[in-house]
């Protein structure tokens, strides 16, 4: 049997760049964890792997701030005078999904094949194209609806009373033009149409 064309391991161009804000989005963001679920089972269904790369992040020592000495004349105690307090590594899974990179931790006795890159300290980000928290409502509803009920009751438990007549408001109005809870949200998040990527 012939095969006419290799499958397509892509996303759509929009939903593409909802994911890469929610990746974007910083390390405080609220939703950080709840999302890494997400894209791990989206980088195994949607991109190809491409080998690993190692992360070596470099703590510097708090007592003397990194410079490895506690008075002008006397060596720092806590890290012997290297001005480290610890380094680690972290083995990254490598994935390429749109034509771009994308990495998942994993544990040292998974990592089965080549290694690509070491890469020193943070993995840069970019800013956010989109607003992460509508970004999120977006990829989640789309490719992990089971789990968008619990995100919908988790976004109302942080309501305060004047976030409840808020989004009551929001609601009637896109329910008289006859939208749905993603046009809520997006009213919610003040996402304008022109941010949109599709
Ligand atoms: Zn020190």
């Amino acid at each position: 049997m012939n095969i006419l064309f290799e499958p397509v391991m892509a996303l759509p161009a929009g939903d593409f760049d909802m994911f890469k804000a929610c990746n974007d989005a910083p390390r405080n963001w609220t939703y950080k964890q709840q999302f890494y679920t997400v894209k791990n089972q989206m980088l195994l269904a949607y991109a190809a792997p491409a080998g690993f790369d190692k992360q070596i992040i470099k703590q510097s020592c708090w007592t003397c701030n990194g410079t490895g000495w506690y008075t002008s004349d006397s060596r720092c105690r806590s890290c012997y005078g290297d001005g480290v307090y610890q380094i680690r590594t972290y083995w990254l899974k490598r994935f390429v999904l749109n034509g771009e990179l994308f990495h998942r931790p994993v544990e040292a006795a998974e990592v089965d094949g080549r290694i690509m890159n070491v890469i020193n300290g943070l993995v840069h980000h970019d800013t956010p194209s989109v607003e992460p928290n509508f970004a999120y409502a977006h990829i989640l509803k789309k490719y992990s609806p089971m789990e968008f009920p619990d995100f919908l009751r988790e976004f109302r438990r942080r309501f305060d009373k004047a976030d409840m007549k808020r989004w009551g408001e929001i609601s009637a109005a896109i329910n008289r033009k006859g939208g749905g809870i993603m046009d809520a949200l997006q009213e919610w998040y003040g996402v304008k149409f022109d941010d949109l990527p599709f």
